[in-house]
């Protein structure tokens, strides 16, 4: 099963199905319960010390996913994070960097979509 963390603006939690391009969000201080189009459909046991994490069932593709709610994964510093990630990928030269998506996804647990919206941003930064 695939596993894909929550990103977190100011105001909202973001959950992207990793299988297609369905995406929710709803505000932070929201219950979670109201996540619809990506319903909750079970908690996983709490592990001590770890992000807690749910299984979701995505209603576009029926396809079910892990979701670990790591609040700390903030959109900006994760931004921050894969822009220097991709600096330093750019230097070893191992990718034409427009085929970078797939080094995102691996690296930052990130779904396709999510991993393009970063190298979108990462290139028009540059
Ligand atoms: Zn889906």
């Amino acid at each position: 099963m695939k596993e894909i963390k929550i990103i977190t603006t100011t105001d909202d939690v973001l959950i992207q199905c990793p299988n297609c391009k369905e995406w929710e969000e709803a505000g932070i201080d929201e219950p979670r319960k109201r996540f619809v189009h990506i319903p909750i459909i079970e908690w996983l046991e709490d592990k001590k010390d770890r992000n807690e994490k749910s299984i979701n069932e995505c209603s576009e593709c029926k396809e079910k996913f892990k979701v670990e709610w790591d609040y700390t994964n903030d959109l900006e510093k994760l931004e921050n994070k894969v822009f220097d990630f991709l600096d330093n990928l750019r230097d070893t030269a191992i990718t034409n960097m427009l085929g970078a998506t797939p080094y995102i996804e691996k690296e930052f647990n990130v779904t396709k979509e999510t991993a393009k919206i970063l190298l979108v941003s990462w290139i028009k930064k540059a």
